[in-house]
């Protein structure tokens, strides 16, 4: 019995009661194009089980996710000849994710795509005691 959200989307177009422009399916995901997409190629993972977001995703489908990243950025680097490649997942909305079914972005970049400044973060001006702080903080 597959884990399914009954008002989610993705959940719906991984199965396959909505229509999407595939690109690539297995038992575990789906990839389809996204429908607003930021450059041509655009395309979005989507595990067929709901997790929410990347806390809630098991440890071996988050690692068939990311080989599934590999191989497809390579497979769409050579269909499109792009000039580079972002891999993107947000979670929660501060963080700019929408549909709360956990998803990885492809996106392929062109030279000319116009968007450098809409995938780049602020930089803050961290001290030596603040970056410290947080280190150990972190450490595991
Ligand atoms: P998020 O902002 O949550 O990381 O990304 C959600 C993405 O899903 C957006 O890029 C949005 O365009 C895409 N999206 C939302 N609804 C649909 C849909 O019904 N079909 C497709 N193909 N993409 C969708
Ligand atoms: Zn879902």
């Amino acid at each position: 019995m597959k884990m399914k959200d009954a008002n989610c989307i993705f959940c719906k177009i991984a199965a396959g009661e909505i229509p999407s422009k595939t690109i690539y399916e297995d038992e575990t995901f789906r990839v389809i194009l996204d429908i607003n997409p930021a450059t041509r190629g655009h395309a979005l993972i989507i595990p067929k089980e709901h997790y929410a977001n990347i806390y809630e995703l098991p440890e071996d489908t988050a690692a068939a996710a990311m080989v599934l990243a590999k191989k497809l950025a390579s497979h769409i680097a050579e269909a499109l000849t792009c000039d580079g490649f972002n891999i993107i997942q947000n979670n929660g909305e501060i963080a700019g994710q929408t549909v709360f079914h956990f998803h990885m972005h492809l996106i392929p970049r062109y030279e000319d795509d116009g968007n450098q400044d809409k995938l780049c973060l602020n930089h803050l001006e961290l001290s030596e005691e603040e970056l410290e702080g947080i280190c150990q903080k972190l450490r595991k």
